[in-house]
Protein backbone atom coordinates (compact mmCIF):
# COMPACT_ATOMS: atom_id res chain seq x y z
CA UNK A 1 0.00 0.00 0.00
CA UNK A 2 1.46 3.51 -1.17
CA UNK A 3 1.75 5.81 2.27
CA UNK A 4 0.28 9.13 0.56
CA UNK A 5 2.18 12.14 2.17
CA UNK A 6 -0.91 14.33 1.33
CA UNK A 7 -3.46 11.60 1.11
CA UNK A 8 -6.97 12.40 -0.39
CA UNK A 9 -8.81 12.47 2.76
CA UNK A 10 -7.67 12.24 6.63
CA UNK A 11 -9.82 11.86 10.03
CA UNK A 12 -9.36 14.12 12.51
CA UNK A 13 -11.24 15.30 16.01
CA UNK A 14 -12.55 18.46 16.11
CA UNK A 15 -13.90 18.74 19.64
CA UNK A 16 -15.27 17.03 22.45
CA UNK A 17 -15.42 13.85 20.51
CA UNK A 18 -13.70 11.47 22.97
CA UNK A 19 -15.35 13.04 25.94
CA UNK A 20 -18.78 12.31 24.22
CA UNK A 21 -18.19 8.58 23.36
CA UNK A 22 -16.92 8.26 26.98
CA UNK A 23 -20.24 9.58 28.29
CA UNK A 24 -22.27 7.46 26.19
CA UNK A 25 -20.51 4.37 27.34
CA UNK A 26 -20.29 5.33 31.36
CA UNK A 27 -23.95 6.11 31.12
CA UNK A 28 -24.89 2.58 29.53
CA UNK A 29 -26.51 4.47 26.47
CA UNK A 30 -24.67 2.74 23.69
CA UNK A 31 -27.68 1.45 21.34
CA UNK A 32 -29.84 4.04 19.44
CA UNK A 33 -31.98 6.92 20.39
CA UNK A 34 -30.69 7.89 23.48
CA UNK A 35 -29.41 10.76 24.78
CA UNK A 36 -26.50 11.79 22.01
CA UNK A 37 -28.76 10.65 19.01
CA UNK A 38 -31.39 13.01 19.98
CA UNK A 39 -29.14 15.94 20.56
CA UNK A 40 -27.88 15.36 16.85
CA UNK A 41 -31.27 15.24 15.65
CA UNK A 42 -32.31 17.87 18.19
CA UNK A 43 -29.60 20.00 16.40
CA UNK A 44 -30.22 19.37 12.67
CA UNK A 45 -33.96 20.30 13.53
CA UNK A 46 -33.62 23.37 14.59
CA UNK A 47 -30.03 24.73 12.71
CA UNK A 48 -31.93 23.80 9.53
CA UNK A 49 -35.55 24.45 10.31
CA UNK A 50 -36.55 20.82 9.06
CA UNK A 51 -39.56 19.05 10.53
CA UNK A 52 -37.88 15.93 11.82
CA UNK A 53 -34.06 14.83 11.06
CA UNK A 54 -33.56 10.53 12.02
CA UNK A 55 -30.23 9.82 12.15
CA UNK A 56 -29.17 6.87 10.58
CA UNK A 57 -26.77 3.94 9.85
CA UNK A 58 -25.68 5.13 6.82
CA UNK A 59 -26.91 7.85 3.78
CA UNK A 60 -27.95 4.75 1.51
CA UNK A 61 -30.10 3.65 4.27
CA UNK A 62 -31.71 6.89 4.47
CA UNK A 63 -32.30 6.80 0.84
CA UNK A 64 -33.79 3.31 1.39
CA UNK A 65 -36.16 4.32 3.99
CA UNK A 66 -37.49 7.61 1.99
CA UNK A 67 -37.93 4.64 -1.11
CA UNK A 68 -39.92 2.81 1.51
CA UNK A 69 -41.77 5.52 2.77
CA UNK A 70 -42.75 6.18 -1.25
CA UNK A 71 -44.12 2.84 -1.09
CA UNK A 72 -42.88 2.14 -4.38
CA UNK A 73 -44.31 -0.52 -7.02
CA UNK A 74 -42.68 -2.60 -9.85
CA UNK A 75 -42.40 -0.63 -12.95
CA UNK A 76 -42.32 2.52 -11.12
CA UNK A 77 -39.55 4.77 -12.07
CA UNK A 78 -37.37 7.60 -10.42
CA UNK A 79 -35.33 10.10 -12.21
CA UNK A 80 -31.85 10.18 -11.00
CA UNK A 81 -28.67 12.29 -12.22
CA UNK A 82 -26.13 9.66 -14.05
CA UNK A 83 -23.10 10.90 -12.43
CA UNK A 84 -23.92 10.17 -8.66
CA UNK A 85 -23.32 6.93 -6.11
CA UNK A 86 -24.36 4.15 -6.65
CA UNK A 87 -26.85 4.23 -3.59
CA UNK A 88 -28.72 7.16 -5.16
CA UNK A 89 -30.46 4.68 -7.63
CA UNK A 90 -29.74 1.29 -5.73
CA UNK A 91 -32.29 2.63 -3.00
CA UNK A 92 -35.17 2.64 -5.62
CA UNK A 93 -33.91 -0.41 -7.35
CA UNK A 94 -34.30 -2.21 -4.08
CA UNK A 95 -37.87 -1.62 -4.37
CA UNK A 96 -38.43 -2.45 -7.23
CA UNK A 97 -38.09 0.66 -9.08
CA UNK A 98 -36.56 1.10 -12.51
CA UNK A 99 -33.62 4.38 -12.20
CA UNK A 100 -34.05 6.27 -15.44
CA UNK A 101 -30.74 8.19 -15.82
CA UNK A 102 -30.71 12.12 -16.20
CA UNK A 103 -27.44 14.18 -17.50
CA UNK A 104 -25.75 16.61 -15.82
CA UNK A 105 -25.33 20.11 -16.41
CA UNK A 106 -21.78 21.15 -17.65
CA UNK A 107 -21.49 23.71 -15.26
CA UNK A 108 -22.00 22.81 -11.78
CA UNK A 109 -22.50 18.96 -12.82
CA UNK A 110 -25.46 18.54 -11.27
CA UNK A 111 -28.69 17.39 -12.48
CA UNK A 112 -30.01 19.14 -15.87
CA UNK A 113 -33.46 20.06 -15.32
CA UNK A 114 -34.05 20.99 -19.01
CA UNK A 115 -33.54 17.30 -19.53
CA UNK A 116 -36.39 16.39 -16.89
CA UNK A 117 -39.48 16.53 -18.90
CA UNK A 118 -38.67 14.27 -21.69
CA UNK A 119 -38.00 11.60 -18.95
CA UNK A 120 -40.99 11.58 -17.28
CA UNK A 121 -44.00 9.45 -17.77
CA UNK A 122 -47.04 8.84 -15.72
CA UNK A 123 -45.16 5.76 -13.77
CA UNK A 124 -42.75 8.71 -12.61
CA UNK A 125 -42.48 8.52 -8.94
CA UNK A 126 -39.73 10.99 -7.46
CA UNK A 127 -36.76 12.86 -8.55
CA UNK A 128 -33.66 12.76 -6.69
CA UNK A 129 -31.42 16.05 -7.56
CA UNK A 130 -27.88 15.37 -5.77
CA UNK A 131 -26.43 18.67 -5.11
CA UNK A 132 -23.07 17.85 -6.26
CA UNK A 133 -20.15 19.30 -4.36
CA UNK A 134 -22.43 20.70 -1.92
CA UNK A 135 -23.16 23.61 -4.92
CA UNK A 136 -27.41 23.70 -5.17
CA UNK A 137 -29.14 21.55 -7.99
CA UNK A 138 -31.54 24.13 -9.88
CA UNK A 139 -34.63 23.56 -7.12
CA UNK A 140 -36.68 26.05 -8.12
CA UNK A 141 -37.30 24.34 -12.01
CA UNK A 142 -36.86 21.07 -10.16
CA UNK A 143 -39.53 21.67 -7.39
CA UNK A 144 -41.78 23.11 -10.45
CA UNK A 145 -41.45 20.47 -12.86
CA UNK A 146 -42.17 17.71 -10.37
CA UNK A 147 -45.09 19.48 -8.50
CA UNK A 148 -46.57 20.01 -12.04
CA UNK A 149 -46.36 15.80 -12.31
CA UNK A 150 -47.19 14.90 -8.93
CA UNK A 151 -43.94 13.61 -8.41
CA UNK A 152 -41.56 13.41 -4.90
CA UNK A 153 -38.31 15.77 -4.87
CA UNK A 154 -35.32 13.61 -2.54
CA UNK A 155 -32.79 15.80 -2.39
CA UNK A 156 -29.75 13.09 -1.87
CA UNK A 157 -27.82 16.05 0.17
CA UNK A 158 -24.84 13.87 1.23
CA UNK A 159 -22.44 16.43 -0.07
CA UNK A 160 -24.67 19.87 0.97
CA UNK A 161 -25.06 19.69 4.60
CA UNK A 162 -25.05 23.92 5.54
CA UNK A 163 -25.14 24.88 2.12
CA UNK A 164 -28.15 26.86 0.56
CA UNK A 165 -29.94 27.60 -2.38
CA UNK A 166 -31.38 31.08 -2.86
CA UNK A 167 -30.96 31.79 0.93
CA UNK A 168 -32.46 28.21 1.62
CA UNK A 169 -30.88 25.07 3.38
CA UNK A 170 -30.19 22.54 1.80
CA UNK A 171 -32.02 19.49 2.83
CA UNK A 172 -34.98 21.49 3.21
CA UNK A 173 -36.29 22.02 -0.35
CA UNK A 174 -37.83 17.97 -0.94
CA UNK A 175 -40.31 16.35 1.01
CA UNK A 176 -37.49 14.60 2.08
CA UNK A 177 -33.16 14.70 1.90
CA UNK A 178 -30.85 12.55 3.09
CA UNK A 179 -27.49 13.28 4.91
CA UNK A 180 -24.00 10.96 4.73
CA UNK A 181 -21.69 11.10 7.83
CA UNK A 182 -19.39 8.92 6.12
CA UNK A 183 -15.57 9.38 7.09
CA UNK A 184 -15.65 11.37 3.57
CA UNK A 185 -18.13 14.09 4.65
CA UNK A 186 -17.26 17.08 5.71
CA UNK A 187 -19.25 16.27 9.48
CA UNK A 188 -18.48 12.23 10.22
CA UNK A 189 -18.41 10.01 12.70
CA UNK A 190 -17.42 7.47 10.26
CA UNK A 191 -20.26 5.53 8.90
CA UNK A 192 -23.78 7.51 9.45
CA UNK A 193 -26.37 9.37 7.86
CA UNK A 194 -30.09 10.99 8.51
CA UNK A 195 -33.31 11.20 6.99
CA UNK A 196 -34.37 14.53 6.78
CA UNK A 197 -38.05 14.93 6.64
CA UNK A 198 -39.80 18.41 5.49
CA UNK A 199 -43.11 16.87 4.49
CA UNK A 200 -44.77 15.67 8.15
CA UNK A 201 -46.49 13.30 6.26
CA UNK A 202 -43.83 10.63 6.72
CA UNK A 203 -42.79 11.65 9.68
CA UNK A 204 -45.16 8.86 11.89
CA UNK A 205 -44.31 5.92 9.06
CA UNK A 206 -40.56 7.23 9.17
CA UNK A 207 -40.64 6.05 12.56
CA UNK A 208 -42.01 2.84 12.25
CA UNK A 209 -39.70 1.96 9.21
CA UNK A 210 -36.53 3.00 11.11
CA UNK A 211 -37.45 0.61 14.00
CA UNK A 212 -37.85 -2.47 12.07
CA UNK A 213 -41.64 -1.98 11.52
CA UNK A 214 -42.12 -1.63 14.81
CA UNK A 215 -43.80 1.49 17.46
CA UNK A 216 -41.20 1.17 19.53
CA UNK A 217 -40.13 5.12 19.07
CA UNK A 218 -43.88 5.60 20.42
CA UNK A 219 -43.90 3.10 23.04
CA UNK A 220 -40.18 4.88 24.20
CA UNK A 221 -42.46 8.27 24.22
CA UNK A 222 -45.23 6.57 26.46
CA UNK A 223 -47.97 7.00 23.42
CA UNK A 224 -48.46 3.57 23.38
CA UNK A 225 -48.41 1.04 26.17
CA UNK A 226 -47.05 -1.91 24.15
CA UNK A 227 -45.05 -2.43 21.08
CA UNK A 228 -45.82 -4.49 18.12
CA UNK A 229 -45.34 -5.19 14.40
CA UNK A 230 -47.21 -2.68 12.26
CA UNK A 231 -45.61 -2.20 9.47
CA UNK A 232 -42.35 -3.26 6.93
CA UNK A 233 -39.30 -1.84 8.22
CA UNK A 234 -35.24 -2.77 9.14
CA UNK A 235 -32.65 -1.52 11.16
CA UNK A 236 -31.77 1.67 10.34
CA UNK A 237 -31.21 3.04 14.05
CA UNK A 238 -27.56 4.77 14.52
CA UNK A 239 -25.85 3.69 18.10
CA UNK A 240 -25.54 6.02 19.91
CA UNK A 241 -21.82 6.24 20.25
CA UNK A 242 -21.28 6.99 16.94
CA UNK A 243 -23.88 9.68 17.59
CA UNK A 244 -21.82 11.00 20.64
CA UNK A 245 -19.15 11.49 18.05
CA UNK A 246 -21.34 12.94 15.27
CA UNK A 247 -22.94 15.15 17.84
CA UNK A 248 -19.05 16.76 19.21
CA UNK A 249 -18.98 17.08 14.89
CA UNK A 250 -22.19 18.73 14.41
CA UNK A 251 -21.20 21.37 17.23
CA UNK A 252 -18.17 22.07 15.64
CA UNK A 253 -19.86 23.06 12.07
CA UNK A 254 -18.93 26.77 11.92
CA UNK A 255 -15.17 26.04 12.09
CA UNK A 256 -15.25 23.05 10.55
CA UNK A 257 -17.16 24.45 7.41
CA UNK A 258 -14.64 27.61 7.64
CA UNK A 259 -11.76 25.64 7.50
CA UNK A 260 -13.16 23.99 4.47
CA UNK A 261 -13.97 27.20 3.11
CA UNK A 262 -10.29 28.48 3.39
CA UNK A 263 -8.83 25.30 1.82
CA UNK A 264 -11.23 25.75 -1.38
CA UNK A 265 -10.78 28.92 -1.41
CA UNK A 266 -7.01 29.06 -1.35
CA UNK A 267 -6.76 26.43 -4.13
CA UNK A 268 -9.52 28.23 -6.30
CA UNK A 269 -7.11 31.65 -6.08
CA UNK A 270 -3.88 29.98 -6.39
CA UNK A 271 -4.79 27.37 -9.10
CA UNK A 272 -6.35 29.95 -11.39
CA UNK A 273 -3.74 31.32 -13.39
CA UNK A 274 -1.96 27.51 -14.36
CA UNK A 275 -5.64 26.65 -15.05
CA UNK A 276 -6.54 28.89 -17.27
CA UNK A 277 -2.96 28.65 -19.24
CA UNK A 278 -3.86 24.93 -19.80
CA UNK A 279 -7.33 24.55 -20.06
CA UNK A 280 -8.01 23.29 -16.72
CA UNK A 281 -11.38 24.22 -15.59
CA UNK A 282 -12.17 24.61 -12.31
CA UNK A 283 -15.74 24.61 -10.26
CA UNK A 284 -18.09 27.10 -11.19
CA UNK A 285 -20.73 28.14 -8.08
CA UNK A 286 -23.64 30.00 -9.26
CA UNK A 287 -24.41 33.32 -7.44
CA UNK A 288 -27.81 32.15 -5.90
CA UNK A 289 -25.77 29.51 -3.98
CA UNK A 290 -23.87 29.44 -0.78
CA UNK A 291 -21.51 26.02 -1.46
CA UNK A 292 -21.47 23.19 1.30
CA UNK A 293 -17.58 23.69 0.54
CA UNK A 294 -17.11 19.31 0.27
CA UNK A 295 -14.71 19.03 -2.92
CA UNK A 296 -12.30 20.58 -4.62
CA UNK A 297 -12.14 19.27 -8.09
CA UNK A 298 -10.60 20.38 -11.42
CA UNK A 299 -11.39 19.27 -15.30
CA UNK A 300 -8.80 18.48 -16.79
CA UNK A 301 -9.00 18.87 -21.37
CA UNK A 302 -8.50 15.25 -21.79
CA UNK A 303 -8.43 11.57 -20.19
CA UNK A 304 -4.91 10.99 -20.70
CA UNK A 305 -4.22 14.59 -19.05
CA UNK A 306 -6.10 13.97 -15.96
CA UNK A 307 -4.33 10.02 -15.43
CA UNK A 308 -0.96 11.93 -16.42
CA UNK A 309 -1.77 14.50 -13.80
CA UNK A 310 -2.98 11.89 -11.14
CA UNK A 311 0.27 9.88 -11.31
CA UNK A 312 2.32 13.28 -11.51
CA UNK A 313 1.36 13.71 -7.83
CA UNK A 314 1.19 10.41 -6.93
CA UNK A 315 4.98 10.62 -7.66
CA UNK A 316 4.67 13.21 -5.50
CA UNK A 317 3.37 11.61 -2.30
CA UNK A 318 -0.16 13.26 -3.53
CA UNK A 319 -3.19 11.18 -3.87
CA UNK A 320 -5.86 12.44 -5.95
CA UNK A 321 -8.73 10.65 -6.69
CA UNK A 322 -11.71 10.96 -9.89
CA UNK A 323 -15.24 10.70 -8.90
CA UNK A 324 -18.52 8.63 -10.25
CA UNK A 325 -18.50 6.60 -13.42
CA UNK A 326 -21.60 7.08 -15.28
CA UNK A 327 -24.22 4.80 -13.80
CA UNK A 328 -26.36 4.44 -16.95
CA UNK A 329 -23.29 2.63 -18.63
CA UNK A 330 -22.63 -0.10 -15.38
CA UNK A 331 -22.59 -3.35 -15.97
CA UNK A 332 -25.74 -3.64 -13.66
CA UNK A 333 -27.68 -0.70 -15.51
CA UNK A 334 -27.14 -2.68 -18.95
CA UNK A 335 -30.18 -4.20 -18.41
CA UNK A 336 -32.33 -1.00 -18.36
CA UNK A 337 -30.71 -0.34 -21.98
CA UNK A 338 -28.75 2.55 -21.53
CA UNK A 339 -26.16 3.18 -24.36
CA UNK A 340 -23.32 5.70 -24.85
CA UNK A 341 -24.38 8.88 -26.07
CA UNK A 342 -27.50 8.97 -23.61
CA UNK A 343 -25.61 11.51 -21.07
CA UNK A 344 -23.07 12.94 -22.52
CA UNK A 345 -22.37 15.29 -20.14
CA UNK A 346 -21.70 12.82 -18.10
CA UNK A 347 -19.55 10.46 -19.71
CA UNK A 348 -17.24 13.27 -20.84
CA UNK A 349 -16.83 14.92 -17.29
CA UNK A 350 -16.44 11.48 -15.77
CA UNK A 351 -13.30 10.96 -17.42
CA UNK A 352 -11.66 14.18 -16.90
CA UNK A 353 -12.69 15.16 -13.39
CA UNK A 354 -10.37 14.95 -11.11
CA UNK A 355 -10.26 15.76 -7.12
CA UNK A 356 -8.02 17.73 -4.68
CA UNK A 357 -6.87 16.36 -1.38
CA UNK A 358 -9.65 18.07 1.11
CA UNK A 359 -10.16 17.75 4.79
CA UNK A 360 -10.36 19.12 7.59
CA UNK A 361 -6.78 18.63 9.55
CA UNK A 362 -4.91 19.68 6.20
CA UNK A 363 -2.45 21.74 6.59
CA UNK A 364 -1.18 24.94 4.88
CA UNK A 365 2.28 22.90 4.43
CA UNK A 366 0.22 19.92 3.32
CA UNK A 367 -1.91 22.23 0.68
CA UNK A 368 1.28 24.01 -0.85
CA UNK A 369 2.62 21.03 -1.82
CA UNK A 370 -0.59 19.92 -4.19
CA UNK A 371 -0.56 23.87 -5.10
CA UNK A 372 3.44 23.67 -6.35
CA UNK A 373 2.86 19.98 -7.65
CA UNK A 374 -0.50 21.10 -9.64
CA UNK A 375 1.43 24.21 -10.86
CA UNK A 376 4.63 21.97 -11.95
CA UNK A 377 2.48 19.91 -14.00
CA UNK A 378 2.49 20.84 -18.35
CA UNK A 379 -0.98 19.74 -19.21
CA UNK A 380 -0.51 17.67 -22.50
CA UNK A 381 -1.32 19.63 -26.16
CA UNK A 382 -1.71 22.91 -23.71
CA UNK A 383 -0.39 26.07 -23.81
CA UNK A 384 2.81 26.86 -22.39
CA UNK A 385 2.08 30.01 -19.59
CA UNK A 386 5.20 31.34 -20.52
CA UNK A 387 4.52 31.67 -24.01
CA UNK A 388 0.57 33.00 -23.30
CA UNK A 389 1.50 36.39 -21.42
C1 LIG B 1 -21.44 9.41 0.20
C2 LIG B 1 -22.64 9.42 -0.67
C3 LIG B 1 -23.72 8.53 -0.48
C4 LIG B 1 -23.67 7.37 0.46
O1 LIG B 1 -23.40 7.70 1.75
P1 LIG B 1 -23.21 6.54 2.85
O2 LIG B 1 -23.42 7.29 4.13
O3 LIG B 1 -21.82 6.03 2.69
O4 LIG B 1 -24.23 5.50 2.61
C5 LIG B 1 -24.86 8.69 -1.25
N1 LIG B 1 -24.94 9.65 -2.18
C6 LIG B 1 -23.92 10.50 -2.42
C7 LIG B 1 -24.09 11.56 -3.45
C8 LIG B 1 -22.73 10.40 -1.68
O5 LIG B 1 -21.72 11.23 -1.94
Amino acid sequence: MTVYRVPFNHSSLRGSELKYINQAITTGQIAGDQTFSKKCQALLESALGVHRALVTTSCTHALEMAALLLDLQPNDEVIVPSFTFVSTANAFVLRGAKPLFCDIRPDTMNLDETKLVNLITPRTRAIVPVHYAGVACEMDAINRIAAAHGITVIEDNAHGLFGKYKGRWLGTLGAMATQSFHETKNITCGEGGALLINDPLYAARAEIIREKGTNRTSFFRGQVDKYSWVDIGSSYVMSDVLAAFLYAQLEARDTIQERRRNIWCRYHDELKEWASAYGVRQPMVPDHCDQAWHMYYLILPTLPARTAFIEHLKARGILAVFHYLPLHLSSYASRWGGLPGDCPVTEDVSNRLVRLPFFNSMTEDQQNEVISAAKEYVVDGGKNPAQSS
